[in-house]
């Protein structure tokens, strides 16, 4: 959002999960919240069926007069920041991923993983960037840039973007796009529920079911979901990051990706399925999706809680789950049972989730909060 852009900006668009149908954005001078515009043939737009209009401008006329219900009044329209295409970031030396190291500047460290360091840094001087580094002789280049060869062929807006690769040289760099706000797992432990509540909570699980709805379209496997793998950007926008595990889905191999014995895994977040036979699958991700609502609603804390890894996997095996969390409402708790069925097959889709989450309804007196957080 453009730093020109006050309380009331508001846009109105097509909706990201139901084509044909429209939303409305608005800035609340904090967050941008969104609503579903409904439409029925011959009556005209509302988002209450106390107020119908004939057109959007009468509409946007009504609520530009009186919030009624919305979160504050329509002022201006938003106005848009022209985002440069990330293909602009490379240009053709080696191959059109590859840039000379020399146009990056390495800014500020903002974390590390099994890997290597992540760092903030500048593009030609311009563009802000993640660039993520290898630890020289910590693993096989091959494998970290095979993380930079699945993500380039994913493009999706709950997804994080890579840019481009330097490999000519240690320490091999991946640039992608830079998030704001780091990993989410981080997010929602400082946080702790002072600014951050259910409908946030809702949205977030809603973008992120959005993301890996993309992936399981394109027969991606992640294999490690979690909320330390998820992204905050500003203004509340939620990106699924490290695809380093990920491999394309083996439709000839019945639809299971066999992973090698010795892999690591985060146990905690895996399917038993995946942790007994080593069979991952988008199932066995929407497995790890349950897991992250479990994060998300409790903010972070680490689930089985107390038990090890092997203590949870026996548990499992006996039909045990993580119980209901105190703040999190039995229809959550509901989909997150459904993430845990035992048969992979029984499992929802991403693709459900992600319209379950984004027409969750807060169970709210008000109208507007029903329709409210929908992409
Ligand atoms: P693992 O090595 O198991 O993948 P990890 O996901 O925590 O662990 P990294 O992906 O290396 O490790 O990221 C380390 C930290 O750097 C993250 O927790 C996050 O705070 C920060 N980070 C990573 N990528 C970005 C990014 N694109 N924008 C902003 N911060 C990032």
């Amino acid at each position: 959002m453009c730093p020109e852009n006050q309380e009331g900006a508001f846009l109105i668009r097509e909706s990201e999960s139901k084509k044909g149908q429209l939303s409305l954005s608005v800035f609340d001078g904090a967050v941008v919240k969104h609503y579903r515009i409904r439409q029925e043939a011959g009556e005209g737009f509302f988002l209450s069926k106390k107020n119908i209009f004939k057109t959007l401008n009468a509409f946007v006329d009504h609520y530009t007069n009186n919030s009624d219900g919305l979160c504050v009044k329509l002022r201006k329209p938003c106005i848009k920041k022209k985002v440069p295409a990330p293909i602009d970031l490379s240009y053709k030396t080696a191959d059109q991923w590859e840039i000379d190291r020399n146009s990056l500047k390495l800014l500020k460290k903002l974390g590390y993983g099994q890997f290597g360091e992540v760092w903030e840094g500048l593009w030609n001087n311009t563009t802000p960037v993640a660039i993520k580094t290898l630890k020289p002789g910590s693993m096989d280049p091959k494998d970290f840039l095979r993380e930079a060869q699945i993500m380039k062929n994913l493009r999706h807006p709950k997804l994080i973007q890579l840019y481009a690769v330097c490999t000519l040289e240690d320490p091999i760099y991946i640039i992608t796009e830079l998030m704001r706000h780091g990993s989410l797992l981080e997010y929602l432990q400082n946080d702790a529920g002072s600014e951050i509540h259910l409908p946030e909570q809702i949205d977030m699980a809603a973008q992120v079911a959005s993301g890996m709805a993309y992936l399981e379209s394109q027969n991606y496997i992640h294999r490690d979901l979690a909320a330390r793998n998820v992204l905050v950007g500003e203004h509340n926008v939620y990106k699924v990051a490290d695809f380093g595990l990920a491999r394309v889905f083996k439709v000839e191999n019945e639809n299971v990706y066999e992973a090698k014995h010795e892999t690591k895994l985060p146990v905690k977040w895996t399917a038993p399925e995946a942790i007994r036979s080593n069979k991952f699958s988008i199932k066995s991700d929407v497995w790890s999706f349950g897991i992250l609502l479990f994060e998300i609603i409790t903010y972070g804390k680490m689930p089985y809680s107390g038990m090890m890894g092997y203590q949870v996997i026996q548990k499992l095996d006996k039909g045990y789950r993580i119980p209901q969390p105190a703040n999190c409402p039995d229809k959550l708790y509901y989909i997150m049972l459904e993430c845990w069925n035992a048969e992979p097959k029984g499992r929802p889709t991403f693709e459900t989730l992600h319209w379950k989450l984004e027409d969750y309804d807060m169970d709210s007196t008000s109208y507007i909060d029903a329709n409210a957080f929908v992409k």
